[in-house]
């Protein structure tokens, strides 16, 4: 779509600007085993996301406890826990219709 309006646009060039746009914490970057990386603009609120395994469709799902680490481990090994990243997986509702 970028070409459409910058024709000699790279992919490189493309790829620093979103990876520099989620340093900066504008962007958040995603990536689910086995799919290419997905940027959002949502960012900071350590919501988390459901993932298809058929159609591969992902959604948002807001943090189970409203704020982040969201979920303690049963042993933390002494780290000092900010976040809980959590990916449910299953069937969206068209698909399992
Ligand atoms: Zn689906
Ligand atoms: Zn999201």
């Amino acid at each position: 779509m970028a070409r459409a309006q910058l024709p000699t646009l790279s992919h490189q060039a493309v790829y620093d600007t979103l990876n520099r746009l989620t340093a900066v914490g504008l962007l958040r970057r995603i990536q689910p085993a086995g799919s290419a990386a997905r940027y959002e603009t949502r960012t900071g609120d350590n919501h988390h996301h459901a993932i298809c395994r058929s159609c591969g469709d992902i959604v948002d799902v807001d943090c189970v406890l409203g704020e982040a680490p969201c979920l303690a481990p049963v042993g933390d090994h002494g780290f000092v826990i900010d976040t809980a990243e959590v990916v449910y997986w299953g069937t969206c509702a068209r698909c399992a219709s």
